[in-house]
């Protein structure tokens, strides 16, 4: 497992024949497993096609149609299933260390497993938060052995207080990836200016949260006619538009990288497409239920963007779908979509930020923010699909290729000689959302209750199967002992 700290492009496969011999002799028995006959979605390789895909010793080692067997082969046949790279998310809550009730980085790694995920990048906004090279350390010591690869993110400030810069330098060297104080805009302009000076050395992007605090203040949903419709307090879409503003500003004056998180209005989409058209260097990121879900799924009306059909109504109001930014009025939500196809948004990422029943209460006003993500982001956006605003390529491509690619994390490609992580799902196959059938510790999410289409049913990370769908590992082993998973950890039915 990559845990250095400095990300490292996917190593390619040695050609000499010493070098092949240098490397193979100490996995010589180790079985090939073979997922045969799927359709392999891989946008780094250009490739929409059925094909096999070769697993040892952790890597690909081929990928195409019809491939010779090894002697040692351990065969899924996958057939009606995608194969693709498995999912990186580079925003997660994982709430560890300081609220296990919510999330630990156990069950955070067993839910992003089960929702495609291989590589996940967790926030600092724990208890105590994640401000120095000590604590940052911590998260990687205690990821090692985790189904999935878990990379800290360090906070940019202090107590994540956005008054006094953070130890950027070591906790980069600790292994940050990325730093953020992701929760609340920092404060200071002259911290994140000298956060954003700071990057252009690490090569780690300055990740924020745009709200602007005052505006914001006591605000639950967004303000607009839903807002009025129930009484609540609102959020301005300015709140986050103006501190957008300010950190653009920032990161054309400094030449940092900016990587802006969660942006969720058509008025900051255009704000970045204009800063990325005048050079600056910014990322950004977008969230699948700010794809999806409009404001009035706080009122309970269950309708999915751009769809005619109602979903059965949920609670009224609903407060697991008080997020923070907040779910914006359906011609947001549309702009969005437009930024993803233009290239204006470069990644989709969860958010997933778990919290406890007892956080959600039905008063709007006292419950926390946020929704869990990582087993949902895959069924929210197939329904993309389904309506042809994107395809499954572009749905892989941002979801697996491109947090790779701009975090400089490993996976996201099934290039021979890649590290192996593959999710295999099913477009189609209907589930119910419910408690039981999610693995987080938590299951706060508007989706309760609905059916949606797609599933994951294989996550491989470097060779190892670290989720299988129960229905479909029995069915494989049920095959006439055609594929046998014995030597990989398949896990059972999710349990709580
Ligand atoms: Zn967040």
């Amino acid at each position: 497992m990559h845990s250095s700290g400095s990300p490292q492009p996917p190593i390619r496969q040695m050609s000499g024949p010493l070098d092949s011999a240098r490397i193979q002799r100490p996995f010589l028995w180790a079985p090939a497993l073979v997922l045969r006959g799927g359709r392999v979605i891989d946008p780094t390789q250009g490739m929409d096609a059925p094909a096999d895909l070769v697993i040892r010793d952790g890597k690909v080692v081929a990928v195409g149609p019809c491939l010779p067997l090894p002697d040692d082969a351990r065969v899924v046949e996958v057939q009606g299933l995608v194969v693709a790279p498995a999912f990186v998310d580079v925003h997660v809550h994982l709430r560890d260390p300081g609220f296990p009730e919510k999330e630990t980085l156990q069950s955070g790694a067993a839910a992003a497993a089960a929702g495609g995920f291989a590589t996940i990048c967790c926030m600092p906004n724990t208890q105590p938060p994640l401000d120095t090279p000590e604590r940052v350390r911590d998260i990687v010591e205690r990821a090692r052995g985790l189904p999935v690869r878990v990379f800290p993110i360090g906070a940019i400030s202090r107590g994540r207080r956005g008054e006094e810069l953070a130890d950027l330098v070591g906790m980069a060297e600790a292994g940050a990836v990325g730093f953020s104080d992701d929760g609340d805009s920092t404060r200071s302009a002259r911290v994140l200016r000298a956060a954003l000076e700071t990057s252009r050395l690490l090569g780690r992007p300055i990740m924020v949260h745009c709200e602007e605090w005052t505006l914001a203040a006591g605000g639950v949903v967004h303000e607009g006619p839903v807002a009025r419709r129930l009484g609540l307090p609102g959020v301005p879409a300015a709140a986050e538009e103006i501190v957008l503003l300010r950190d653009l500003e920032l990161a054309r004056v400094t030449g940092g990288w900016l990587h802006v998180l969660h942006l969720t209005t058509a008025r900051g989409l255009a704000f970045v497409r204009r800063a990325k058209r005048d050079g600056v260097r910014v990322t950004v990121e977008v969230t699948p239920h700010h794809l999806l879900l409009t404001d009035e799924w706080v009122a309970g009306v269950r309708r999915f963007a751009g769809e005619e059909e109602v979903q059965p109504p949920g609670p009224c109001p609903d407060p697991n779908a008080k997020v923070n930014p907040p779910l914006r009025p359906e011609e947001d939500v549309l702009a969005l979509r437009a930024g993803l196809r233009d290239g204006t948004i470069d990644l989709i990422a969860t958010d997933h930020a778990p919290h406890h029943e007892q956080d959600k209460p039905s008063d709007l006003r006292r419950a926390a923010f946020g929704m869990v993500g990582l087993e949902l982001a895959l069924p929210l956006l197939l329904r993309l699909v389904h309506a042809g605003s994107l395809t499954l390529r572009e749905l892989i491509e941002f979801l697996s290729c491109q947090p790779a690619r701009v975090l400089g994390l490993p996976g996201g490609t099934l290039r021979p000689g890649s590290p192996a992580d593959v999710v295999v799902f099913d477009p189609a196959v209907p589930w119910q959302i419910t408690r039981e059938t999610l693995r987080s510790r938590s299951a706060n999410t508007p989706l309760l209750g609905l059916t949606l289409h797609g599933r994951v049913l294989l996550t491989i990370v470097e060779g190892k199967v670290v989720y299988g769908d129960t229905h479909f590992t029995d069915r494989c082993t049920g095959l006439g002992g055609r594929p046998d998973l014995s030597g990989y950890p398949i896990r059972g039915a999710p349990q709580r």
